[in-house]
């Protein structure tokens, strides 16, 4: 096993909401959902999701990070899309329960991680454009290693493509950005590059974020500098890195909006979220530039690897845990 890819898991949990209620929930070995031609995820979208990790530390305990912040994210996405609330508490209670149930496939400590994905779609059939009235909330599992296929950080592109509208769903994690960045993602590739990058819709001059990862920067101060927009998403990853590099690193960090013409002043850049962790970049190239990020491969990175070292120590309860972000499942 080794990648970011869908490997099918025994267990899932599903639960169907209906006449204005979700119902008990299940485990179930069925990973097939049969639905109408015409339900309203297929014909309009209707979907969200979140995406999670659970983990075994060295001393073999299982453990979730954040995962109160998902089910907050969760139901905040839905509520854009017009979609019912799952419940917080439910939430948790399914996230456990798949974690427990499918615990023989969680990777050892050090070999990968067990990706949690929470969906909530629409499965009532649709033509007129309404909210339906019938959905499934589903959390299913799959053991992953790396996100990106590479330990000495990404080459970046950035896309001639907007991913979200100045006042679309850019800030929502559903399927309809990531339908967005495709053919974006599809161009960066076959060019020899990791990923891309995404300016704001509206002007073209700031850096938002990548197809699946904020990114951050280090300015020649050695701050983080933290770009900020209502149209990105708001990676927990992210925050978490903020409020530690604050609380435990006490380091200088300042979110702000963030302009392609400043990014020369930038030693250091990395990708952070759920999946990408946090992966440095090594380029990242404009159409007429490259600009070249200091890491590991020059060895002249500083802040980066305090940051991923911070991020394992707090993730594997080796420092306090002051903030309450970790779960232990057992
Ligand atoms: C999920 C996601 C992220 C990362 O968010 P985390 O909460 O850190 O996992 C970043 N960008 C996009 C577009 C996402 O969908």
């Amino acid at each position: 096993m080794s990648g970011f890819k869908y490997t099918k898991a025994t267990y899932r949990f599903i639960s169907n909401y209906k006449d204005g209620k979700w119902d008990d929930g299940e485990l179930t070995t069925d990973e097939n959902i049969l639905m109408n031609e015409s339900a309203g995820v297929i014909q309009y979208a209707q979907t969200v999701f979140e995406g999670l990790k659970a983990y075994r530390t060295p001393s073999d305990k299982i453990m979730l990070f954040r995962p109160i912040m998902h089910a907050r994210r969760l139901n905040k996405s839905a509520e854009v899309l017009g979609m019912p609330e799952y419940p917080t508490e439910k939430f948790m209670e399914a996230v456990i329960e798949v974690v427990k149930a499918n615990k023989d496939i969680i990777p050892r400590y050090g070999e990968g991680e067990l990706y949690i994905r929470p969906t909530m779609f629409s499965t009532q059939p649709i033509l007129g454009i309404k909210p339906a009235q019938e959905y499934q909330f589903r959390v299913f599992v799959s053991p992953v290693t790396n996100y990106f296929n590479t330990r000495e950080g990404v080459n970046l592109c950035v896309s001639k493509y907007d991913r979200a509208a100045p006042n679309g769903t850019g800030h929502v994690k559903c399927g309809l950005n990531y339908a967005m960045s495709m053919q974006a993602i599809a161009d960066a590739k076959k060019n020899g590059y990791d990923d891309c990058v995404y300016l704001d819709p509206a002007t073209h001059t700031k850096i938002e974020e990548a197809s699946s990862a904020n990114i951050i920067f280090v300015d020649d101060k050695s701050n983080i500098i933290v770009p900020k927009s209502k149209t990105i998403l708001q990676s927990i990853t992210r925050q978490s890195i903020v409020e530690a590099a604050r609380s435990y690193g006490h380091m200088e960090v300042v979110e702000r909006e963030v302009f392609v013409n400043e990014l020369h002043n930038m030693k250091e850049c990395f990708l952070c979220g759920t999946a990408a962790t946090i992966t440095p970049v090594k380029t990242l190239t404009f159409d007429k530039y490259t600009l070249k990020f200091n890491g590991a491969w020059n060895e002249e990175w500083v802040v980066t690897p305090k940051l991923i070292e911070m991020m394992r120590k707090i993730k594997m309860g080796s420092i306090s845990d002051r903030f309450g972000w970790l779960v232990i499942v057992e």
